[in-house]
């Protein structure tokens, strides 16, 4: 009796273990496919079919009778039964393919919702789902439907390549080589990966990766800016934009990283970059100062990328941006045979000169006069910046900003350095033009004050001190992107959900955010709940106990700033003074935030005045124009 007890025990605990895992997989399978909708390229396709989204499942013997489960054991397909947009996959695809792993799964319901985007499958009878079975696919569609696949699948973040090479690792195990299974005419796992490869150029573009490096460039991010244009190489390792474009953010975290000192001993005019700021609001303190090791790999980055597409002026531009802070020194030489060729290759080319824009023409001109200057030709230097200074435009944005401030200094620098008085004169109004529009804690503005001082008791209107000239100074603060949780670990804004989880653990999840393919999950221990789809979208701090976010302020020498769950709104308008705000609904259309877009955070103020939630967020995510 006993071992007949132990028996029924036994296949029950089979029975719901099967059971669990069954609704595991429609767990994974609804949650993957909701990601890939999620993707702009996955919107309604037209007239097409009469419901959208489509209906997503997994073929059962129950629901789709034996004979069809069994002839469907590893299939995939799409279908339009009574003009309902449906996908189908099978148990045995799932448990003895995908097997868990996103990539694959991404890939195979991608490609199917490929099909439907693409209005292959016709509208049917409601009864006649298994004839699909027999649905000619031709090669085209195929095509057509695995490039569709690859888009979604790389806009939701998954990783065609792996999908791709897990498939083809698991064709010799199980005999799967197509997405629906019906053979003959399907190309093999091999042939898809070489046509990856072939025609990779639009499709890193809907890598969500590269939109995230773009934004964390934008936002002087750049250590977040390299880490995902690498994952865009490990994806498509011949992405020579891509490659200049890493190659670009290192050089940035090299400039970013140089002290005053430093620069002063490169002794070079102000260069045109991004931006350029002292110091920057990365929550961890860095080693700073110059990091040759870091210029290098920028350098030899943007050599490959030179060599894998000589088109690319842009490349060019910044290789001889590199040699001008050079670690051991600039290299002038060096710097103007890239910065000339960068030069003719815009100048000669309406087409280049409207797809790089004013800005970039203008920053290779202004670097172009800084490489004359550290070269001791005076009449180059001077001929570039008299055809800027020409072409001086109005002050708009942070870049046109950025780029006046350059042409000021460079100016004002050049024509101090004169024997002229009248030459004097004029540097002295140039450089306090300088001065103002500059910010006081960019690395050039104490040089540029310093030239300023020897020249301007000639000047018409005296000099101007320099706590007078702080005291009107702006203030800049820069993005916050990642908290620090103590004891080594910290989450980072736009890196992957999965990798966070390895090292904060699984959390709670509290449910999805209203409406979008998007997660929130609760972390007791950290005080702290995180919305995510692939990557973290966003962190809240919302509990006693939350980690502090350590602001930089960018102005008048007052140092470092702290603001944190609890704290009084006034305790918060003291330490963000100056920054602007908006009110905006953020998680809930409903709930106003105070969104500063300056530093990507919101604040949720509660009852009793004081900040309720803290939450970290890209500003990216939010239209920044009014
Ligand atoms: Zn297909």
């Amino acid at each position: 009796m006993r071992t007949r007890h132990k028996s029924i025990l036994v296949i029950l605990l089979f029975v719901t273990s099967a059971f669990a895992q069954q609704s595991a997989d429609e767990d994974l399978v609804n949650s993957v496919f909701r990601q890939l909708l999620a993707a702009p390229a996955a919107a309604h396709p037209g007239q097409k079919y009469t419901s959208w989204p489509p209906n997503v499942g997994i073929i059962s013997a129950q629901r789709d009778g034996e004979r069809a489960a069994e002839q469907m054991r590893l299939n995939a397909f799409a279908a339009a039964p009574d003009c309902h947009p449906i996908v189908r996959i099978s148990q045995g695809l799932v448990s003895d393919v995908v097997r868990g792993d996103h990539d694959v799964l991404a890939l195979i319901l991608g490609h199917e919702l490929g099909h439907l985007l693409l209005g292959h499958p016709l509208c049917t009878p409601a009864k006649d789902t298994p004839s699909v079975m027999e649905m000619a696919v031709t090669r085209e569609h195929e095509y057509a439907a695995d490039a569709k696949g690859y888009e979604l699948a790389l806009a939701a973040g998954y990783s065609v390549r792996r999908g791709l090479k897990g498939l083809q690792r698991l064709d010799e195990v199980s005999h799967y080589s197509s997405f629906e299974a019906l053979g003959a005419d399907h190309p093999s796992w091999t042939d898809r990966i070489a046509r990856l490869d072939r025609e990779q150029a639009p499709l890193w573009r809907t890598m969500s990766a590269f939109y995230d490096g773009v934004s964390f460039l934008a936002t002087e991010n750049y250590e977040l800016a390299a880490n995902c244009f690498r994952s865009v190489l490990r994806e498509f390792p011949q992405a020579a934009d891509v490659r200049g474009n890493l190659g670009y953010t290192l050089l940035m975290q090299y400039i970013d990283q140089l002290r005053d000192d430093d620069l002063r001993a490169l002794g070079i005019g102000q260069i045109a970059t991004g931006s350029f700021y002292a110091e920057s609001l990365h929550l961890k303190s860095k080693l700073r100062g110059v990091d040759t090791a870091l210029w290098t790999e920028a350098v030899q980055t943007l050599k490959a990328a030179e060599q894998a597409d000589p088109t690319l002026a842009l490349v060019k531009a910044n290789l001889g941006l590199a040699y001008l802070v050079q670690p051991t020194g600039p290299d002038p030489k060096q710097a103007l045979t890239y910065l000339v060729r960068a030069g003719s290759m815009l100048s000669g080319d309406k087409d280049l000169q409207n797809a790089y824009g004013e800005t970039a023409v203008r920053a290779v001109a202004n670097n172009t006069a800084v490489a004359y200057l550290a070269a001791g030709n005076r009449r180059g230097a001077d001929g570039v910046l008299q055809f800027l200074w020409d072409k001086q435009r109005r002050i708009t944005d942070e870049q046109s900003l950025l780029q006046t401030a350059a042409l000021y200094f460079n100016v004002g620098t050049m024509l101090a350095s004169s024997d002229e008085p009248d030459q004097r004169r004029v540097a002295a109004d140039v450089l306090l033009k300088y001065l103002r529009v500059e910010s006081a804690d960019s690395i050039w503005w104490k040089l540029a004050y310093e030239k300023y001082d020897g020249v301007c008791s000639g000047a018409s209107n005296g000099c101007v001190t320099e706590p007078q000239l702080k005291a009107s100074n702006r203030t800049f603060v820069r993005e916050v992107a990642a908290v620090d949780l103590g004891g080594g670990k910290s989450l980072r804004l736009g890196e992957s959900f999965r990798d966070a989880k390895t090292r904060i653990g699984q959390g709670q999840p509290v449910g999805s955010v209203s409406g979008a393919s998007t997660l929130r999950t609760h972390y007791p221990q950290y005080a702290l709940d995180v919305v995510a789809s692939d990557v973290i979208i966003a962190i809240i701090l919302n509990a006693k106990g939350a980690p502090e976010l350590h602001l930089r302020e960018m102005g008048t020498g007052s140092g470092k700033a702290s603001i944190r769950y609890g704290m009084t709104t006034d305790e918060l308008e003291t330490v963000l003074a100056d920054q602007p705000y908006r009110y905006e609904g953020l998680l809930d259309a409903w709930v106003p935030y105070r969104f500063y877009p300056g530093i990507g955070i919101a604040v949720r103020v509660g009852p009793q005045k004081t900040v309720d939630e803290l939450v970290l967020v890209r500003s990216s995510m939010h239209s920044t124009g009014e």
